[in-house]
């Protein structure tokens, strides 16, 4: 008898094992078609931007999938979308997870499609194996991330008021923009929530850079969302004439530009680890063919998961530049203009991700997101976790952006199964 329990148990927890369901490659591929119909561009992606009717459209389309597959959706006075599922104990703190569907303009069909289509796939997921979780769960669409991260900061409570009148891609303020959404920007404050609020916060994204496809991995682990250090730079040297001056009389503001791009190349290179240094803009004064540079005004931009290793190549590229002064005849002076502290994500919801990845049978890979994600806005109010998945060829933001059905469903497998390890574990 004893040995019948033991058996009949073992098949039940086998079988309940087996019933947890994965990703569905082709409801996700039609389902990103169906999203991708909504600004549609001439080059096979879409401009989405948000607040354009299109997007409004867009966020039609993913609310009725989300009532759909049994979601109580509402809208929060800031406009993100948010579907709530209850749990076995609603007096928990919900799990959240999901991402944007407004895009650049320009943009491709996958770039916070499928963080958003796979957050309601697991929801699907859940309805099709009848899993009641204990914690409630909320799928979050927010509103505006190419634009800022607007909605995901109005909803950490960190948007400043002077965003309201900044005019976005639509050509609308952010302010006009959210009562277009059906928001309220009297009430924003009630859109804040505090720490503590959520158990956690996961975002399914497409790497949006070319690592995983060259090495054939699955799956990004994200270790967090890279800190960004932007300056002005201004040399100063002397204006004069190009035919006129010897070569050793002049203080050519364009030649130490010149040096220093090199030296910034350099500082961020020289040292171990994945920090990046970039001089994206450059411009000469006067700016006349035959007059020598006397002022170049050009950006430096460092990005890394760590802010002490941002400064130290900074501090690097400075002493750098107190060299070139004295070899030009120059003055560089060094403005910062922005400055986005790393976001970490939780160590141990990255091992979580992990261990769902490898029992799926799924590779996986540590790496940085170098670029900006509602994610980072979430890490100040909950331990936050990211998965990526491959983007082919490494394109993003742009029209030829792509992900397999596959790949999609992968995530949304390694998703759901991050939710339910979550589901089981205190964190706080
Ligand atoms: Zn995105």
């Amino acid at each position: 008898m004893k040995l019948l329990i033991v058996v009949l148990l073992s098949l039940s927890i086998s079988g309940i094992a087996q019933k947890i369901p994965q990703g569905n490659p082709k409801r996700m591929e039609d389902r990103i078609l169906a999203l991708g119909r909504f600004g549609a561009n001439p080059e096979g992606g879409v401009s989405r931007v948000a607040y354009s009717e299109a997007d409004i459209a867009g966020r039609a389309y993913v609310m009725g999938l989300m009532k759909n597959a049994g979601l109580e959706v509402h809208l929060d006075a800031a406009g993100n979308i948010i579907g709530r599922r209850a749990g076995k104990d609603n007096k928990l703190a919900p799990i959240a997870f999901g991402s944007h569907i407004d895009s650049v303009p320009g943009g491709g069909n996958y770039d916070g499609d499928v963080g958003s289509l796979g957050a309601i796939e697991c929801i699907e997921l859940l309805n099709e194996g009848k899993i009641t979780t204990q914690h409630p769960l909320e799928v979050i669409i927010f509103q505006n991330e190419e634009g800022g991260l607007i909605g995901s900061e109005a909803l950490c409570g960190i948007l400043p008021a002077t965003s309201l009148d900044l005019v976005s891609n639509s050509g609308k303020t952010i302010r006009q923009g959210i009562a277009e959404l059906g928001g309220n920007v009297e009430k924003l404050s009630e859109a804040a929530r505090k720490k503590g609020y959520y158990h956690a916060f996961l975002e399914l994204h497409i790497e949006q850079g070319g690592i995983l496809d060259k090495k054939g991995i699955n799956i990004g682990v994200v270790e967090g969302i890279v800190g960004i250090n932007q300056w002005s730079v201004t040399i100063t040297g002397k204006g004069n004439h190009a035919g006129t001056t010897p070569m050793d009389q002049r203080q050519d503001a364009m030649v130490a530009a010149a040096k220093l791009t090199l030296a910034i190349n350099r500082a961020a290179t020289s040292v171990p680890g994945r920090q990046v240094a970039t001089v994206g803009r450059i411009q000469a004064f006067p700016g006349a063919p035959n007059v020598i540079p006397g002022k170049v005004i050009m950006t430096l931009e460092i990005r890394d998961l760590s802010h002490e290793k941002i400064l130290s190549v900074f501090a690097e590229i400075q002493s750098q530049g107190i060299i070139i002064e004295k070899e030009t005849g120059t003055t560089i002076a060094y403005t910062l203009t922005n400055e986005n502290l790393p976001a970490p994500t939780d160590p141990r919801i990255q091992s979580l991700v992990a261990a769902a990845a490898k029992e799926l049978g799924l590779t996986t890979q540590l790496m940085p997101s170098g670029a900006g994600h509602d994610a980072q806005d979430m890490a100040t109010i909950a331990p936050t976790g990211m998965i990526f998945v491959p983007s082919k060829n490494g394109v993003s933001h742009a029209p030829d952006e792509y992900t397999s059905p596959q790949d999609m469903a992968n995530g949304a497998s390694v998703l759901l199964q991050t939710i339910l390890k979550l589901d089981k574990q205190t964190l706080n």
